[in-house]
Order: C-alpha cells, then sequence, then structure tokens
C-alpha cells in the first residue's frame, strides 16, 4: 500500500531548499518513494491519497539535547546560574528510578511529538546506584509513542570530593559505566536507516567526568561505532573551572582527548572563540544550540551564525526540562532566530535557516542520513502544520508566517509511514492519562 500526501506546501529540506506550494510527498512502506509539485503521480488502486488542504508539510523535527528526567524536577532554583543549578538539583535527581524516568520520558517525547519532532535524543547521565533500567524506561516510552529515540548512556565519575560538582554518592564507577555502555549496545542500539532506538555515548561534562572516562568513552565509542556527545562551553563559570584544572579552555581541553571530530556534538557551545568554532568546522565537530535553556540560566547566546557560516553541523536542542520548562522543539526555532537576530542584527539568520537547524541539520548532527529531509529513499518522518488557524491569517509566506508565529501544535505527524500524532492528538497513548500519571511520580521529587 502506497500513501499519497497531496495538496501540502512541501518544505524538502533538500540540498537545493527545494519548496513545492502545491506539493505532493509518496510514500511505501515507511519510505519516501518521490516528492513533487504540481500534477500528482498517477491514480493506482494500491494509493491511499490523504489531502492536506494546503498545510505546510516539513521534515519531522529532530531533537539534539534533551535530558527527559528533568521534566520530574521543573521551576526549581529559578534565579539561579548553571553551577548553582545543579547543586540544588542533583540531590532530587538521586531520587530517580524506573518507575519515574518512564513517567518523565512518555511527558518529554509527548511534548516534543505535539511540537513536530519525530526523532529525539535524550542526554541520560544520572545513574543512581542500584537503580535499574532507566535507559530503558525511555526506549519503552518512545517505542510506545512511535517516536525516534537516541538514548545515551551519560556517565559522571568526577564527585566532589575529588574536585567534581556532583555529589560523591551520583558518580559511577568507570568500570561499571563502561560495561553498562556495551550492554545497552548489544540490547537495544540499531544500526542501518530507519533505527527506531540507537544508543550514544555522553560523559556529562568537564566538570563532572574524570579526563580518563573521557578517554575511554571515546575509543568505545569509535569501537562500536556509536556517535560522542557531550556539554560543553555552556557558562563562564565552567570556563574558569576548566582553565584552573586543566590549564585551558573546554574546548582545547577536549581537543587534546582527540575529542574534536566528526563523530561527535557538544551541547551549548556559547563560549566559543571564533578560532575554537573554526576548529570545530574543521574536526567535522557538531553543535547542539539550546537557545531557550541558555537564557533560562542567564549563560549567554551561542554564536550560531559563525558556527553555520563556518559550516559546522548545527542542530537544536530544547535541553533538559530542568532549565527549559517545555520541550517543545518548533519554540525552539523561532527562539534561534530571535536569539541569532538579537546578536547579529535582522539578517543573522531566515525563518527557513531556523527551520533547517531543526531539521536537517538535527539529522545531520545525529550522524543520521536516513531522516532530516523530504527526499526519495529517506524515511517518511512528516510534520504536517495546519494554516488556517487565526495566527498564520495574512502570512502569503506559509513557511515564514509558521516559523515568526510559533510555537504549534502539530497537526498531523508521521514517524516511518505512522500516524503518531493526528488531528493535534497522539494516536497511540492519551495526553491527559500521561500528565496524571508523571503527576503522581513528580510528587515524590517535591
Ligand atoms: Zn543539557
Amino acid at each position: 500500500m502506497r500513501s499519497l500526501y497531496a495538496n501540502g506546501w512541501v518544505v524538502t529540506m533538500d540540498d537545493a531548499a527545494t519548496e513545492h506550494p502545491h506539493g505532493w510527498v509518496l510514500v511505501e512502506e515507511g519510505v519516501i518513494v518521490s516528492v513533487g509539485g504540481g500534477a500528482e503521480p498517477e491514480g493506482r488502486d494500491d494509493v491511499e491519497r490523504i489531502d492536506l488542504g494546503g498545510a505546510v508539510v516539513t521534515p519531522g523535527l529532530v531533537n539534539t539535547h534533551h535530558h527527559l528526567c528533568q521534566t520530574l524536577t521543573r521551576a526549581r532554583a529559578q534565579q539561579a546560574d548553571l553551577f548553582t543549578w545543579l547543586r540544588e538539583l542533583y540531590p532530587m535527581w538521586a531520587r530517580l528510578d524506573a518507575e519515574a524516568e518512564y513517567a518523565a520520558a512518555r511527558t518529554g517525547l509527548a511534548e516534543l511529538a505535539l511540537s513536530g519532532c519525530s526523532t529525539a535524543f535524550d542526554h541520560h547521565y544520572v545513574f543512581p546506584r542500584g537503580r535499574d533500567g532507566l535507559v530503558e524506561a525511555e526506549v519503552q516510552a518512545a517505542r510506545e509513542l512511535g517516536v525516534r529515540i537516541v538514548a545515551s548512556r551519560g556517565s559522571m565519575d568526577l564527585g566532589v570530593s575529588d574536585g567534581g560538582l556532583p555529589p560523591d554518592d551520583l558518580v559511577e564507577d568507570l568500570d561499571a559505566i563502561v560495561a553498562d555502555t556495551e550492554r545497552l549496545y548489544a540490547e537495544l542500539h540499531e544500526p542501518g536507516p530507519g533505527a527506531r532506538v540507537q544508543i550514544a555515548i555522553a560523559p556529562c561534562s568537564p566538570f563532572s567526568v574524570t579526563r580518563r572516562l573521557m578517554e575511554e568513552s571515546a575509543s568505545l565509542a569509535r569501537r562500536l561505532g556509536l556517535p560522542l556527545h557531550t556539554h560543553l562551553a555552556e557558562t563562564v563559570e565552567e570556563e574558569e573551572y576548566c582553565r584552573e584544572l586543566y590549564g585551558c579552555t573546554p574546548a582545547e581541553y577536549l581537543d587534546g582527548l582527540g575529542w574534536l571530530s566528526d563523530d561527535v556534538w557538544c551541547a551549548h557551545c556559547v563560549h566559543l572563540s571564533p578560532s575554537e568554532v573554526r576548529r570545530f568546522a574543521e574536526t567535522g565537530t557538531g553543535v547542539a544550540h539550546c537557545p531557550t535553556s541558555n537564557l533560562r540560566l542567564g549563560a549567554g547566546i551561542a554564536p550560531v551564525r559563525n558556527f553555520v557560516d563556518a559550516g559546522c553541523r548545527v542542530g537544536l536542542g530544547v535541553d533538559g526540562s530542568a532549565s527549559n520548562e517545555r520541550s517543545d522543539l518548533f519554540a525552539e526555532v523561532k527562539q534561534a532566530l530571535l536569539v541569532a537576530r538579537g546578536r547579529g542584527g535582522p539578517d543573522a539568520m531566515t525563518a527557513r535557516d531556523a527551520l533547517r537547524l531543526a531539521t536537517r541539520g538535527g539529522a545531520a548532527v545525529l550522524g543520521r542520513e536516513d531522516i532530516g529531509a523530504l527526499e526519495p529513499g529517506r524515511q517518511a518522518d512528516l510534520a504536517v502544520w495546519a494554516v488556517d488557524g487565526l495566527e498564520l491569517g495574512g502570512a502569503e509566506d506559509r513557511v515564514a508566517g509558521l516559523v515568526f508565529a510559533g510555537p504549534h501544535r502539530v497537526e498531523r505527524l508521521v514517524v516511518g509511514g505512522e500516524d503518531v500524532v493526528r488531528s493535534g492528538a497522539l494516536v497511540r497513548a492519551e495526553e491527559a492519562e500521561i500528565a496524571r500519571a508523571h503527576r503522581t511520580q513528580a510528587r515524590r521529587f517535591a
């Protein structure tokens, strides 16, 4: 059976940035067969025609940085910088178990799906001793809702008594981290195009991870062929910490560890010098830009225009729900545009540039060539955006109108040819039930 998504404004995000204002997308077995504008493909008995009524169709959005568990601890440490915020939250996160993680992941992933996100990366690095099944709980939530997940086996092994930031009881032993990462890879990782579940390796940050664990993580990732991720250069305090401990900036520290490479992407990168931006471009290192979180914590504004101009891979991230209380990726599209203009003026980013970061850019950051664009051979991950509501009246350019007027609840989200959201509602789960179950768990973190 084939599906023809017809009568849409199709934003392909291909290399030429092709758009079809009167376009269609033909899908078979979860994969895009052809995309075009004007006359539709010849009618055949085995084609289901789905009329989109002039809606805008984009690739499903790709989130490149999150901590789903943080939905349990929103609106805490409200006026704090990163280190103060972390010190207040670590003890709460120490209560995490699989039941709470499952409720948190369902909430965060449902929010993401309703904002048009079809693939989500989660940077999970809190593994309280004796609590099993945390990554598995996230993966289960993603499978049930129908979205793709890249789940990381994150880690922290530098406790406060060794000069790190996290409490000693929240850090793990290096050998246990490596063994658990290998186990999750063997049990969960799907290689190749169309993967619904993948594993990444993601030690937390320079101030919570030893040099040795950074090195071991990189060699394990390269042995298994997995992507590598960490937080980097988020705040000025982090830079001061690195200079004191390692005698260099965070980016120089990573470079010295062999971490600047095309299999790596880093979250934030707010405080990078022009030469460090060039170094990211030379080495193919990717960036997860998280503008709302950076503003919420008063961390600064990343030089995204410079990253894009230098040729870096750049995607967007909502970041954890304790530093951006919304897991709305379309909101980040607009936020990325606004902060780029706040920093560099009205030419600093177009609406289409911002949308590209959240789709093609995010896919490139995750090392995925099977998603992020509407092109033959790629996965049928489609976000359909209604344009007949109040907020888009008068916007002849529907694509720019969509970004400027964001955020929006997606009308329909298709992942691998299957509906995940239809008429603005989750297809495979009930939103109200997810919210209720989440509140029951969140009370344990009060
Ligand atoms: Zn983060």
